[in-house]
Formats: C-alpha cells, sequence, structure tokens
C-alpha cells in the first residue's frame, strides 16, 4: 500500500467546548525525547506534575494524580473506585455531563437517585436536599461544576456541606471549570474530583488529572470487592505513583511531559490572574454578543467563563454559520446538543483560547456572517461593545 499524504492540519482557532488552542511551549514539550517510565528522571516529573495539581486543585490531597486517558476515564475512575453494586448514589443532572455519570452509576451496579434542573439552569441545593432524604444510606453525591453542554455554572458549597452532613462523598467534574475559575477542593470540602488536560489545562486531550481526599482514600480501602475496572484501579494506580512505583500500566509519557509544561503555564500566570483572564473575556464577548442581538442561553448570574452558550436568533441556519466560521475564518464554535441542538452555539474561551485577540476575531466573523444568514448586525457595533466591554475593565 502507497502511504497517504502527510497530514497538514489546517490552521484553527478553537473556540469550541474543548480542545482549546495549545502553547507552543507544550507543543513542544509533546516532542521531547522518551525516557523510561521508571527512569529517575520520569519518576522526578511525577512528584513535581503531583504537586503542580495539587496547587491546580487548591488541596493537600496525597492521592492526587493524572489518569492515563481524557476527562472522560476521570469521571469513570472516580465512581468504579467509590461505588460497589448496592450502594446508592445521588447524581445531579442538568446536561449532557450529569446524564453520564448517572449512566455510570447504573453500571457499577448501584442505586441511583436523580436530581434534575432543566438545561441551562443550576441545581436546587433544596432538590438535593429532598434526595439525600430518600436515600437509606447515600454513598456519593455527585455534580458537574461546569456543564459544557449548556454553559451553567454550579456553585459547590451548598451541595458539598449537605453531602458531608449525611457522611456521603461529594464528587465533582472540573473538567472544564479547573484553571479557568476557581475550583477549591479542600475549602469546600470536595472528596472527588477529576479534570481533562483539554479544556482550560490547554494541553491536548488524553490525560484526566483527579484527586481523592483522605475520606474517600479510606473508602477505596475498605472496599468490599475488587474495584470493577483493572485499568483504572486506583489501589494499583496509586502503588505506581507511591513509594513502590509498581509497575502498572505503561505512563503516557509524551503526554506527561506536556501536561508538565502546561501545569508551569499556569503556575507562571498564577492561578487568579488566570481566572480573572478568563473572567475578563467572557465578559467582553458577552457585551459583542448582546450589541448585535444574541443573548447567553444559560442561567443569568451562573453564567460560565470559558464557556459560552448563545441563543442562536430565529431563522438562522445553526450549521450553515459554523461551516462558514470554520471555512471562511479558521474558527471552530461548538453545536448545541440535545434539547439545545439547534438552539445554541457553544463558544468556548478556554485557557490559550481566552485571550482578547479570540474575543475581536470571532465577534468580527459573526458580524460577517450573520446578516447573510438572515440576522441584520450594525457592523462594528459588536466590536466596539467589546473594546468597551475591555476599557471598564
Ligand atoms: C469534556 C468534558 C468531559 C469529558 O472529557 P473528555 O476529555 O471528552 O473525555 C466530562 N465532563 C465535562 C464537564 C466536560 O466538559
Amino acid at each position: 500500500m502507497q502511504p497517504p499524504p502527510a497530514f497538514e492540519p489546517p490552521a484553527r482557532l478553537l473556540l469550541g467546548p474543548g480542545p482549546s488552542n495549545v502553547h507552543p511551549r507544550v507543543l513542544r514539550a509533546l516532542g521531547t525525547p522518551i525516557v523510561g517510565h521508571l527512569d529517575p528522571a520520569y519518576l522526578k516529573l511525577m512528584d513535581e506534575t503531583r504537586r503542580m495539581l495539587q496547587h491546580v486543585f487548591q488541596t493537600k490531597n496525597e492521592l492526587t494524580l493524572p489518569i492515563s486517558a481524557t476527562g472522560s476515564a476521570g469521571m469513570e475512575a472516580c465512581f468504579v473506585n467509590l461505588l460497589e453494586p448496592g450502594d446508592e448514589a445521588v447524581v445531579c443532572i442538568n446536561g449532557v455531563f450529569g446524564n453520564r455519570m448517572a449512566d455510570i452509576v447504573e453500571r457499577c451496579g448501584a442505586t441511583l437517585h436523580k436530581v434534575e434542573a432543566p438545561w441551562g439552569q443550576i441545581i436546587d441545593p433544596a432538590d438535593v436536599e429532598a434526595a439525600l432524604a430518600r436515600c437509606k444510606n447515600p454513598k456519593v453525591v455527585a455534580i458537574v461544576h461546569a456543564e459544557t453542554s449548556t454553559g451553567a455554572w454550579q456553585p459547590l458549597e451548598e451541595i458539598g456541606s449537605l453531602a458531608q452532613a449525611v457522611g456521603a462523598l461529594f464528587l465533582v467534574d472540573a473538567v472544564t471549570s479547573l484553571a479557568g475559575c476557581p475550583v477549591r477542593v479542600d475549602e469546600w470540602q470536595i472528596d472527588a474530583c477529576y479534570s481533562g488536560t483539554q479544556k482550560c489545562l490547554s494541553c491536548p486531550p488524553g490525560l484526566s488529572p483527579l484527586t481523592f481526599s483522605p475520606r474517600a482514600v479510606e473508602v477505596l480501602r475498605k472496599r468490599a470487592r475488587k474495584v470493577q475496572s483493572w485499568y483504572l484501579d486506583l489501589t494499583m494506580i496509586q502503588a505506581y505513583w507511591g513509594e513502590e512505583r509498581v509497575y502498572h500500566h505503561t505512563a503516557p509519557i509524551s503526554m506527561s511531559f506536556a501536561l508538565y509544561e502546561a501545569l508551569r503555564l499556569v503556575l507562571e500566570e498564577g492561578l487568579e490572574p488566570r481566572w480573572e483572564r478568563h473572567r475578563r473575556n467572557h465578559e467582553a464577548l458577552k457585551a459583542g454578543l448582546d450589541a448585535i442581538g444574541l443573548g447567553i442561553a444559560s442561567q443569568a448570574g451562573h453564567q460560565l467563563w470559558q464557556l459560552n452558550s448563545v441563543s442562536i436568533p430565529a431563522g438562522v441556519d445553526d450549521a450553515a454559520v459554523r461551516r462558514r466560521l470554520l471555512n471562511e475564518f479558521g474558527i471552530e464554535i461548538g453545536a448545541g446538543l440535545g434539547p439545545l441542538k439547534g438552539k445554541t452555539w457553544r463558544i468556548g474561551l478556554m485557557g490559550e483560547s481566552s485571550s482578547a485577540a479570540s474575543v475581536f476575531c470571532v465577534l468580527h466573523a459573526l458580524e460577517r456572517v450573520l446578516p447573510e444568514a438572515g440576522h441584520g448586525v450594525d457592523p462594528g457595533a459588536a466590536l466596539s461593545a467589546a473594546q468597551r466591554a475591555y476599557a471598564q475593565g
């Protein structure tokens, strides 16, 4: 067989729900020569990675490491390590990712108690309290911090306290929130938390940072049965990350180099300035969209900085606009999912992609494309409004 031509990716501005654009330093790290996964130099990199992840998660948890697969594996790892058949779990569902958690809970053979809210809205703590009252012995309360499918930003502290009050573990999806807005694992009493590399950490997809509190580790230790997943069994993965360095699976070495560099970039910038950057760019995008009659679809007061769910104006062809942004401007934005399909666009401003340049590019492209799609705009209105928002800070 003749080999196909070399792959030459088109240049893209990645403003979808992930992956986000990757810093050149991280791309260079991917090309670093390989060492063995038990090489002393690699073991040192693992220790530094853990220390940096502890800082980014704002935790002292000893069990903090990246799972060797994308964010979904972090989700699955949390549930399969904490739940056993017959356990009860409360899962909050207001979008795609809560639904996935519920699916995994059932696959674990646990009893599922759902707490639901309409897509785009946040979960009401009173509904969690009511669900807990219906449980005999709830083991886990699970929730998504940043619902990437809807743009809703879930407050966590009150729900965390409800979980703690009944002795349940508090499990949080921070895939899109980590490094884009505050995530305070220890302060918010989160027992199990996972993220992904390709959202606000701006690393290619492939690793899922995870952290377990001492309480969660205790539950893991006291399991009656082995963890159902061999690959995601944290007792064995931890043995490789701990003093013993017992081989479990070969670490994805190049991805670890990339995450190490991505975390160094986060620390160089500082967590708080990084969150502030995400806030400023969101405010400017929102002001620009508003000036051309495009509103944010998620609940007012709970709109994510890093994922903007934008209502598509009546009569505008969702897919045609996204196609033109991609083909003519090299800009990728996301489509709506589930009940929001055809009703929203998802404009991500995550990590490296969260910049004034991104905001002006996408607003300009929309100003150009929307009139021909049937939604008239005042040329330059969005750009001026964004500029004014930046001037106000
Ligand atoms: C992207 C995402 C995931 C899944 O991560 P993958 O890297 O696609 O496996 C899970 N939860 C949320 C909230 C996400 O945004």
